[in-house]
């Protein structure tokens, strides 16, 4: 197997969701954002940063084949080191890609201390968001990406009436890239593991908060680091790219 470069970062994109939002015959990931697949644009951000060492790309298991010639040899991305099969759900991928990242660090010392956990459907992370969440990463040991909510939040019951309105100062809409320091997050996800209750699990810090005392820090993302979900998504992303280009 080969081994990783010394000291740099590893960066776990997310590509196993069947994108049943998207109501496409054809899985989100692969679907084309102007000239590429929409998977290639994370990818290649990654390649390109001087922070990121190793990519674990985790993808359904029906598209393994199809991930590394369509995507990793076809586009060139020399940075995968692993395409690994994803679970049901988003928690269950990045619980299979730790137990990958636990099992390479006992062969390999060097494998990186950070880890970086990106969805695959975010096109738009920039180097600066790497840059700001992976210095925050190193001094507090988690952060994630977030953006203060432009909307009014409000707590609800369960016949839909609004219950509390918190102060929208405090509120903040959670992106990726999510940070953590390798020992922390590979833990984290061991107990999560072994837990019978996963309902709480709706992101990688939610499972550090739970099983760990480490405060996650949020970090500033970008309103542009958009996920793209459903398919007016592809038309704001196709969007913002020609502003992008322009
Ligand atoms: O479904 P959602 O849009 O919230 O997914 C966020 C990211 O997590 C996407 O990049 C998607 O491919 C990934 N995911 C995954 N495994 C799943 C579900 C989602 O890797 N089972």
């Amino acid at each position: 197997m080969k081994k990783t470069k010394k000291g740099k970062n590893i960066a776990v994109v997310l590509a196993a969701g069947t994108g049943s939002r998207m109501k496409s015959d054809v899985a989100k990931q692969f679907m084309m954002l102007a000239d590429k697949p929409l998977i290639c644009y994370a990818l290649q951000t990654m390649e390109n940063s001087s922070l990121i060492g190793d990519v674990f790309l985790v993808t359904g298991e029906d598209d393994m084949e199809r991930m590394r010639v369509d995507i990793v040899v076809k586009y060139g991305f020399q940075k995968v080191r692993a395409i690994i099969p994803g679970g049901s759900e988003r928690c269950y991928s990045v619980a299979n890609a730790m137990s990958w990242l636990s099992s390479i660090a006992e062969e390999d010392a060097n494998s990186g201390d950070i880890v970086l956990i990106h969805d695959g459907a975010r096109p738009f992370v920039t180097e600066e968001i790497l840059e700001r969440t992976i210095a925050a990463a190193k001094e507090h040991g988690a952060c994630v990406a977030a953006m203060p909510s432009k909307d009014t939040v409000k707590i609800v019951d369960e016949e839909g009436f609004a219950v509390t309105t918190p102060d929208r100062k405090t509120v903040w809409a959670v992106q990726t890239p999510q940070v953590f320091q390798k020992e922390l997050i590979v833990d984290a996800y061991r107990k999560f593991r072994n837990d019978e209750d996963k309902s709480f699990a709706t992101d990688d810090a939610s499972i550090v908060e739970r099983y760990s005392d480490c405060k996650v820090k949020m970090v500033e993302g970008a309103y542009t680091n958009m996920k793209v979900t459903t398919p007016e998504d592809m038309v704001i992303a196709e969007a913002l790219l020609k502003i992008k280009k322009s």
